[in-house]
């Protein structure tokens, strides 16, 4: 998990998330599910989708996993929709996450918020493996199985080519060459657009630069 900023409100939920809200609320006050499950629905729109997927650079708000490349991915919304019905259509309420962060997070409200919290406050790395710093840290990280099989693989994946392009970057004789390869690694962290940045910063911490 890395801090998210929040990118401008889309067009369509500035302009309609009022009138959602007041017809969403009015249909939980009437208990018909249908009417309910189709009032609710409206946040699930194109341009909304497309705006957090800029926001979080096609990555899981929670996991920092790619999503898009295999996946089309889910809007969740930080405080569960089905506590706060109020909240549903909230732009500082919605983010973009994978399926299984999306799943596991379900209707808690305790995990770690990747735009008001500071992230780096609440866990660390050690290599691969994410850890809590601060209670809430340390649940999110059970609740959401942020150390599950298959994203420590990726993340085992992705430490090899650091390690890969370090050890290039030490043994490259030319100074030139070396301080370009630094220089695109650290930008390409700075872009917000790999995955993992903060596993990538710890090992780069440690990393002696000339
Ligand atoms: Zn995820």
């Amino acid at each position: 998990m890395i801090k998210l900023e929040k990118l401008p409100e889309p067009a369509p939920l500035a302009r309609h998330k009022e009138r959602w809200t007041t017809e969403l609320l009015a249909a939980i006050a009437s208990g018909n599910a249908d009417e309910i499950k189709r009032r609710k629905s409206k946040y699930n729109h194109a341009d909304i989708k497309e705006q957090l997927k800029s926001e979080t650079k096609g990555k899981c708000a929670y996991c920092e996993s790619k999503v898009t490349v295999v996946a089309y991915g889910d809007i969740e919304h930080i405080t569960p929709k089905s506590i706060k019905p109020e909240l549903t259509f909230e732009w500082e309420n919605l983010t973009f996450a994978c399926q299984k962060c999306n799943g596991k997070k379900s209707t808690l409200e305790d995990v770690v918020d990747p735009y008001s919290d500071d992230v780096d406050d609440h866990f660390f790395f050690v290599a691969e493996f994410i850890r809590g710093r601060t209670p809430i840290g340390r649940l999110t990280e059970r609740e959401l199985e942020l150390n599950r099989v298959e994203l420590i693989e990726d993340r085992c994946d992705h430490l090899k080519v650091l390690a890969d392009t370090l050890e290039t970057i030490a043994n490259e004789p030319n100074e030139r060459i070396r301080t370009l390869t630094r220089d695109a690694l650290i930008s390409d962290l700075n872009s917000g657009k790999p995955e993992y940045i903060k596993m990538k910063r710890g090992i780069l911490a440690g990393f002696a630069f000339d």
